[in-house]
Protein backbone atom coordinates (compact mmCIF):
# COMPACT_ATOMS: atom_id res chain seq x y z
CA UNK A 1 0.00 0.00 0.00
CA UNK A 2 1.45 3.43 -0.97
CA UNK A 3 1.54 6.27 1.63
CA UNK A 4 -0.85 8.76 1.72
CA UNK A 5 1.29 11.89 0.13
CA UNK A 6 1.11 15.11 -0.09
CA UNK A 7 4.70 17.18 -1.13
CA UNK A 8 4.28 20.85 -1.42
CA UNK A 9 6.04 22.69 -4.19
CA UNK A 10 6.59 25.90 -5.35
CA UNK A 11 3.85 25.69 -8.34
CA UNK A 12 2.27 22.35 -7.44
CA UNK A 13 2.24 18.92 -5.41
CA UNK A 14 1.53 15.50 -5.54
CA UNK A 15 -2.20 14.00 -4.30
CA UNK A 16 -4.01 10.94 -3.92
CA UNK A 17 -7.88 11.72 -5.27
CA UNK A 18 -10.30 8.63 -5.78
CA UNK A 19 -11.33 8.16 -9.29
CA UNK A 20 -14.03 5.98 -11.24
CA UNK A 21 -12.00 4.75 -14.22
CA UNK A 22 -15.36 4.50 -16.22
CA UNK A 23 -15.52 1.05 -17.40
CA UNK A 24 -19.13 -0.47 -17.11
CA UNK A 25 -18.12 -3.50 -15.24
CA UNK A 26 -15.65 -2.37 -12.86
CA UNK A 27 -16.35 -2.78 -9.07
CA UNK A 28 -15.40 1.39 -9.53
CA UNK A 29 -18.38 1.99 -11.18
CA UNK A 30 -21.21 1.20 -8.37
CA UNK A 31 -19.13 1.01 -5.26
CA UNK A 32 -15.38 1.62 -4.14
CA UNK A 33 -13.23 4.03 -6.18
CA UNK A 34 -9.85 3.42 -7.44
CA UNK A 35 -6.82 5.32 -5.59
CA UNK A 36 -4.83 7.31 -8.24
CA UNK A 37 -1.62 9.55 -7.42
CA UNK A 38 -1.94 13.04 -10.14
CA UNK A 39 0.56 15.38 -9.64
CA UNK A 40 -1.48 19.40 -9.49
CA UNK A 41 1.38 22.61 -10.58
CA UNK A 42 0.61 25.53 -12.43
CA UNK A 43 1.61 26.87 -15.99
CA UNK A 44 0.96 30.70 -16.40
CA UNK A 45 -1.42 30.77 -13.11
CA UNK A 46 -3.69 27.76 -14.82
CA UNK A 47 -3.67 24.58 -12.54
CA UNK A 48 -2.59 21.49 -14.79
CA UNK A 49 -3.18 17.75 -13.58
CA UNK A 50 -0.89 14.97 -14.51
CA UNK A 51 -1.53 11.28 -13.79
CA UNK A 52 1.42 9.13 -12.11
CA UNK A 53 1.46 5.81 -13.15
CA UNK A 54 2.11 3.92 -9.62
CA UNK A 55 5.29 2.34 -10.82
CA UNK A 56 6.23 6.00 -10.94
CA UNK A 57 5.60 7.70 -7.89
CA UNK A 58 9.03 7.34 -6.60
CA UNK A 59 10.61 8.96 -9.09
CA UNK A 60 8.50 11.66 -9.52
CA UNK A 61 8.80 12.29 -6.01
CA UNK A 62 12.50 12.26 -5.86
CA UNK A 63 11.97 14.64 -8.56
CA UNK A 64 10.15 16.83 -6.95
CA UNK A 65 12.23 17.28 -3.93
CA UNK A 66 15.25 17.53 -6.29
CA UNK A 67 13.60 20.75 -8.34
CA UNK A 68 12.01 22.10 -4.44
CA UNK A 69 16.16 21.67 -3.18
CA UNK A 70 17.17 23.41 -5.84
CA UNK A 71 14.85 26.64 -5.61
CA UNK A 72 15.32 26.81 -2.14
CA UNK A 73 19.31 26.66 -2.52
CA UNK A 74 19.07 29.62 -5.41
CA UNK A 75 16.65 31.39 -3.32
CA UNK A 76 19.14 31.62 -0.58
CA UNK A 77 22.32 32.04 -2.61
CA UNK A 78 20.51 34.99 -4.24
CA UNK A 79 19.49 36.53 -0.87
CA UNK A 80 23.35 36.23 -0.06
CA UNK A 81 24.14 38.07 -2.42
CA UNK A 82 22.01 40.89 -2.27
CA UNK A 83 22.95 40.88 1.58
CA UNK A 84 26.89 41.28 0.21
CA UNK A 85 25.94 44.16 -2.34
CA UNK A 86 23.74 45.86 0.23
CA UNK A 87 26.62 45.58 2.51
CA UNK A 88 29.15 46.77 0.05
CA UNK A 89 26.63 49.91 -0.81
CA UNK A 90 26.73 51.09 3.08
CA UNK A 91 30.24 50.63 3.71
CA UNK A 92 30.90 53.05 0.34
CA UNK A 93 28.17 55.50 2.08
CA UNK A 94 29.88 55.31 5.12
CA UNK A 95 33.77 55.65 3.62
CA UNK A 96 31.70 58.97 1.78
CA UNK A 97 30.66 60.52 4.86
CA UNK A 98 33.75 59.98 6.91
CA UNK A 99 35.54 62.05 3.57
CA UNK A 100 37.62 58.55 2.63
CA UNK A 101 38.47 58.72 -1.01
CA UNK A 102 36.73 55.60 -2.91
CA UNK A 103 39.34 52.92 -4.28
CA UNK A 104 37.90 51.74 -7.76
CA UNK A 105 35.49 48.44 -7.79
CA UNK A 106 37.90 45.31 -8.60
CA UNK A 107 35.48 43.67 -10.58
CA UNK A 108 37.52 40.46 -11.11
CA UNK A 109 37.59 40.24 -7.57
CA UNK A 110 34.03 40.62 -7.23
CA UNK A 111 33.45 38.41 -9.92
CA UNK A 112 35.30 35.24 -7.96
CA UNK A 113 33.74 36.25 -4.88
CA UNK A 114 30.14 35.41 -6.52
CA UNK A 115 31.94 32.54 -8.03
CA UNK A 116 32.70 31.27 -4.70
CA UNK A 117 29.08 31.83 -3.36
CA UNK A 118 27.39 29.70 -6.91
CA UNK A 119 29.74 26.82 -5.48
CA UNK A 120 28.87 26.42 -2.25
ZN1 LIG B 1 -12.54 1.12 -12.16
Amino acid sequence: MLPKIFIPTTNGGVYLQKVRCGKKNCKCASGEKHEAYYYFYRVDGKLMKQYIWKADLNEVVEEIDFVTEFRHRIRYKTKVMKDQVKEIKAEKKAKKEAGIKEEPIDWNMLSRMIEKILKK
